[in-house]
């Protein structure tokens, strides 16, 4: 009798699913989940989470971002970065020097880009090339559905918004595999990375010809259709962000519907958790602020990824006027880095260390360091740190989990944690844990995306 009940007291009550009951009924779940579903096939690329995401903050009363305004409390404003990131604040009626309540996310996911010089015409059949962006297991890109999504800018400057493939009476694209019949020696013994190349991944565009023309009689077919759509030459494909994703819509997944399947979730599931977060926030005490970043997925890099300094004028226009040295800001601010991990997956325990691995259902998971070989490339977060956030998240009584990605040495990754936290600012890792992370269509928990929704939530307001 004594023994168990010691038991209760001192073992951990971590990783077991729904340990703590939402404050919500599940009504309010389905809810929240159909609206980030419909986020999601809306938003596909970075550039179109980032016009959503404007277009969502402004139905709230979010102002663009004036950096010759002083900003008073409660004043809700947005930045969009170059059309494909987003840095969005409610100011808060602490001082800025007592620090902000930062959460960023990413909104560029893996694909398919096209190349600049991508359309060419063979035994009768054009194609498309492309340059894969982020990290893919490129045999997973093959026959399925592909949309065309981007902005293609022509030679008089006209910017063509093009997106091809997502509605019904679209047509989709298409990547060929061999057929398993002729695979055994050119796939058979090949590695992953090599069963289909980088240079194999040509979308088929048609097969029509343009009717007497004798040489790349399809090819000119193709153009002259992109020409009367879009009023596009061959060479406009040199000035386009054209991107290839897949076609699919997001799906409920599982009998009772208890899992979300969908394109695109690392890491616009942060993404749209953290901006409904925002979004509902009247007046917070300290300033709230959201980091809707591109390019995480090829090293944050560029002048819409977090390696710039992007935060850090935004930061530092938004104190100009009220004469506060952002560095004062930095010291004091506190940031959650949200962005996916990965859940236990039954299937494949060999690649997890079970006592620290992540699972389904258990809330979202805080991950004090990410990076490989030896914690390398990680962010890692301070015992201080973590500390206030457990005892704020038991408070709010949100469900999380601590969770590690898979075993030591097993592989890793990073995320824009460590480009936060080199301004000085206390930074940690959360997130949803997915399955098939980076696959065409990757799968999550609806319980813990709203549990994230409501983590971001007591963040925003008990810290
Ligand atoms: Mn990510
Ligand atoms: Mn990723």
């Amino acid at each position: 009798m004594k023994k168990k009940k010691l038991g209760e007291e001192l073992l951990s009550k971590q990783g077991k699913p729904f340990s703590v009951p939402l404050a919500v009924c599940a009504d309010e779940v389905t809810a929240f989940c159909n609206g980030y579903m419909s986020f999601l096939n809306r938003a596909k690329t970075e550039r179109e989470a980032s016009k959503e995401a404007v277009s969502i903050l402004s139905e709230r009363g979010f102002q663009c971002f004036d950096p010759d305004k002083a900003y008073r409390p409660g004043d809700r404003v947005y930045w969009l970065n170059h059309k494909k990131s987003v840095i969005a604040a409610v100011i808060g009626t602490k001082p800025f020097e007592e620090g902000f309540l930062i959460t960023a996310a990413h909104v560029d996911s893996p694909r398919l880009d096209v190349k600049p010089k991508p359309l060419y015409e063979e035994t009768n059949l054009a194609f498309l090339k492309t340059h894969y962006y982020g990290g893919i297991k490129k045999y997973q890109w093959t026959t399925i559905p592909l949309a065309i999504h981007g902005t293609v800018v022509l030679k008089d400057g006209r910017e063509i918004t093009v997106c091809i493939g997502e509605d019904t009476s679209d047509p989709v694209f298409y990547i060929t595999d061999l057929l398993p019949h002729l695979a055994r020696k050119a796939q058979g013994s090949k590695t992953m990375g090599e069963i289909i190349s980088g240079e194999q991944l040509n979308i088929i565009l048609g097969s029509q010809p343009y009717e007497g023309e004798e040489k790349d009689a399809v090819k000119i077919n193709m153009l002259r259709i992109l020409n009367e759509r879009y009023g596009m030459i061959e060479d406009d494909f040199i000035s386009a962000e054209l991107e290839v994703v897949p076609a699919y819509q997001a799906r409920y997944i599982g009998l009772d519907r208890s899992f979300i399947g969908a394109y695109g979730q690392d890491d616009r599931v942060c993404g749209y958790t953290a901006l409904m977060a925002l979004a509902e926030i009247e007046s917070p005490s300290k300033t709230c602020v959201v980091v809707l970043a591109d390019k995480e997925e090829i090293g944050s890099v560029g002048n819409t990824g977090l390696c710039s300094d992007m935060l850090k004028n935004f930061i530092s226009l938004l104190c100009a006027p009220h004469h506060v040295a952002p560095e004062r800001v930095y010291l004091s601010s506190k940031c959650l880095s949200a962005d996916v991990n990965v859940a236990y997956d039954p299937n494949f325990p060999e690649v997890y260390e079970r006592r620290n691995a992540a699972y389904l259902n258990c809330g979202p998971t805080l991950s004090k360091y990410t990076g490989s070989g030896g914690k390398g490339g990680s962010n890692d977060a301070s015992a201080e740190y973590l500390g206030e956030l457990r005892r704020v998240f038991d408070e709010g009584k949100v469900p999380w989990q601590i969770g590690e990605l898979g075993k030591v040495d097993e592989g890793g990754g990073g995320t824009v944690a460590r480009y936060v936290s080199s301004l000085g600012i206390e930074t940690i890792d959360i997130g949803v844990g997915l399955l098939s992370m980076h696959s065409p269509y990757e799968l999550s928990s609806c319980y813990d995306v709203y549990a994230l929704y409501s983590a971001i939530s007591c963040f925003f307001s008990k810290l």
